[in-house]
């Protein structure tokens, strides 16, 4: 993401542009849950991943972009369980904290896809992955996502496989990764597209002052939202979970 802001002459955002930690509108509230219903039940691999990935130099600078929050994961972990997901895949892994939680919520034999441009990252979190037990449910594969789904599609095998599929990438490619994944997930799966509130951006006015990096991704994930809308072949919910999750259950 860094090299992409340089390459579109964005400037990089500041601490003064992340803003409150989720989308609630009390930050007291917000505490409230965490404390009361998510930390005391976060695994402590995930604990410590978070740790790490709080050390990350991006996230001094793109907190709401990168590692979905904990009530996120602990949304992801139940909503796999409650699916009975065993083979998913997840698009955008950076130090794997979703890629933890997915992986902890599968069963033994479960299996996860996991796609990312940057190993460097995701070996940042894979000492803790290592650690919880699960390394084996995950094909770690680094690239662009893509060219992957492409070379899935060409194995008719994979068509109508997937249980489960977390989109927290290039927001610019979620429809292109749309039409894939509609082939590659079975009938009644889900896809899960991260991010689909940007930070509250998609409701405030044309003209609304904004950061530059979310003025820049906003209309394609606007673009998403009205799209995702429109499509029969999804039924889909809009969640305010961390930075928004629309959930889409493939139904033809
Ligand atoms: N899901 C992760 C989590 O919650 O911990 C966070 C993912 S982070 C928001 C986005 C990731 O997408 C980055 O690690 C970035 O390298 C990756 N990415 C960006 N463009 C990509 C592409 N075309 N294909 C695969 N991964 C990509
Ligand atoms: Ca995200």
């Amino acid at each position: 993401m860094e090299a992409r802001i340089k390459a579109e002459g964005l400037d990089p955002p500041t601490d003064k542009d992340n803003g409150p930690k989720s989308l609630l509108q009390s930050e007291a509230l917000y505490q409230y849950i965490m404390e009361t219903s998510v930390y005391p039940r976060e695994h402590e691999c995930l604990k410590e991943l978070r740790e790490i990935t709080s050390k990350h130099i991006w996230k001094k600078i793109f907190t709401i972009f990168i590692a979905v929050s904990p009530d996120e994961g602990q949304f992801l972990s139940l909503l796999l369980k409650m699916i009975g997901a065993k083979k998913t895949l997840e698009i955008g892994v950076f130090t794997g904290y979703s890629l933890l939680a997915t992986a902890l919520a599968l069963p033994d034999d479960g299996k996860i896809l996991a796609l990312d441009i940057d190993r460097q990252n995701y070996e940042l979190g894979l000492p803790v992955i290592q650690k919880a037990g699960i390394s084996h449910k995950i094909d770690f594969r680094e690239g662009p996502a893509l060219p992957v789904l492409d070379k899935l599609l060409e194995d008719v095998e994979n068509h109508g496989t997937f249980d489960f599929v977390f989109v927290d990438a290039d927001k610019d490619n979620y429809l292109n990764y749309h039409e894939r994944l509609l082939d590659l997930v079975k009938v009644g799966g889900v896809i899960g597209y991260d991010n689909t509130l940007w930070h509250g951006s998609v409701a405030l006015p044309p003209d609304a002052p904004l950061p530059k990096t979310l003025r820049f991704y906003l209309p394609f994930i606007l673009e998403v939202n009205k799209a995702l809308a429109a499509d029969p072949r999804v039924e889909i919910c809009q969640l305010p979970v961390g930075d928004g999750i629309t959930l889409c259950r493939k139904i033809k």
